[in-house]
């Protein structure tokens, strides 16, 4: 599915996608500093639309560009807005929002940024389920990575980050190029982490369990999954577990905003419970896209509605 739109917001402006271009010495694109989120909208069952969790995501992105001391231009509610005035402007019902607040050039090269520009692009796209359609119902294979996942004092793990993708790039490839569909990360100290993009649970006997947010990222749709879940009365435990405790369980899945949920079937050749999405699993897709669709009005705050 292609990313060709027909505007991008640019540092306040509607711009025509053709035109949404930086310098080749655009301080992000050497040095990796640059913030950025993945947020999705979805088509409601009463034919309106509603971008999902929209303040958390602003939040998180503000937050991240706090950790990397970037002084961002715009406010929370003039970032919010712009997300669903490129989403219009697309005539776009659904799909993937890629705000990036990255720094730009013309003033002073080397790892300094110095006083280069903070400036702020917004992008949608279409975009269906991350790892395929089927991966959402069969679930998918994957391996744990030969890459570490970054130590909380090497990488600022809570702020999104482009420079940190760089491991989550290396973990997917690696992952891809050896036959799985996605990468499982380990902490330097052995414990599992995340995946390239994904924060994981496992289940075993009814117990769902989630890494704790050390080195990971706080997913928002981890959170929103651990309330789910508990509303439906599962016990959530955030715990460090290892990889063979994923081995050995009835149920794993990954979660994501483009991931959403999506099982794990097999992990380094060990197929995981039956073999195919769990019960828990398809309990928690089944709350989780009736409240993406606004048809859970308890959660009607998690949805910020818009029509074209
Ligand atoms: N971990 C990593 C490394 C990610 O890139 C993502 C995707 N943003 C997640 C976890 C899941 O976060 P969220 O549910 O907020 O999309």
């Amino acid at each position: 599915m292609g990313v060709r739109t027909d505007f991008i917001w640019m540092d306040g402006a509607m711009v025509p996608w053709d035109q949404a271009n930086v310098h080749v010495l655009t301080h992000t694109l050497h040095y990796g500093v640059g913030v950025f989120e993945g947020i999705r909208a979805y088509e409601c069952t009463d034919g309106s639309s509603a971008v999902f969790r929209l303040n958390e995501h602003i939040e998180r992105l503000l937050g991240s560009a706090k950790v990397m001391g970037m002084k961002v231009p715009f406010s929370h509610e003039q970032l919010a807005e712009a997300c669903v005035e490129t989403l219009r402007a697309n005539k776009m019902t659904a799909g993937y929002i890629r705000p990036l607040i990255f720094i730009g050039s013309g003033e002073a090269m080397g790892v300094n940024p110095g006083p280069n520009p903070v400036r702020v692009a917004i992008a949608v796209w279409p975009w269906g389920a991350y790892l395929g359609a089927e991966a959402l119902e069969r679930g998918i294979r994957i391996c744990t990575s030969s890459y570490t996942r970054h130590h909380v004092n090497v990488m600022m793990t809570k702020a999104k980050v482009a420079g940190n993708y760089v491991n989550s790039v290396l973990a997917k490839t690696e992952a891809l190029a050896d036959g799985y569909d996605e990468a499982l990360l380990l902490d330097p100290t052995g414990y599992v982490a995340e995946g390239s993009g994904e924060n994981v649970f496992i289940v075993k006997k009814g117990v769902i369990k989630t890494p704790p947010l050390t080195s990971i990222l706080a997913g928002i749709t981890r959170d929103s999954l651990i309330t789910l879940a508990k509303e439906l009365g599962y016990e959530v435990v955030e715990q460090l577990f290892t990889r063979d405790e994923v081995y050995m369980a009835d149920e794993a899945f990954f979660s994501g905003t483009a991931a959403e949920l999506t099982p794990i079937r097999e992990l380094d050749r060990r197929v995981i419970g039956e073999g195919h999405a769990g019960p828990v699993a398809k309990a928690l897709q089944a709350a989780f896209f009736k409240v993406v669709k606004g048809e859970t009005p308890a959660y009607a705050n998690w949805l910020r509605r818009y029509s074209l």
